[in-house]
């Protein structure tokens, strides 16, 4: 799990998913489930924090790690959950 922090952060993250090019499943707004590299799927959840903060978490080993990183699961979700939330606020 790991917060997004900064706009540059979640840009970055989303480079990375079109790079992966992954398959991300929409569940319900704000879960996905992101196919792995060994065609299995895992489950990404963004969320808002209590403060406002988004906070991404995924259930892949890297997801789980202690030292939080964006993993490319998170990145694919995050690219669809971003396109989502904008049309959210727009509609
Ligand atoms: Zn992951």
């Amino acid at each position: 799990m790991f917060i997004l922090e900064s706009k540059a952060q979640l840009e970055k993250a989303i480079a990375k998913a079109m790079k992966t090019r992954t398959t991300v499943k929409f569940i319900s707004f704000g879960v996905y489930a992101v196919r792995g590299s060994k065609g299995n799927f895992y489950t990404v959840k963004c969320e808002r924090g209590e403060h406002g903060e988004k906070i991404v978490s995924c259930d892949c080993k890297a997801g789980q790690s202690v030292k939080p990183l964006v993993c490319f699961h998170a990145a694919g979700a995050l690219s669809l959950h971003v396109g989502l939330a904008r049309q959210r606020q727009t509609a």
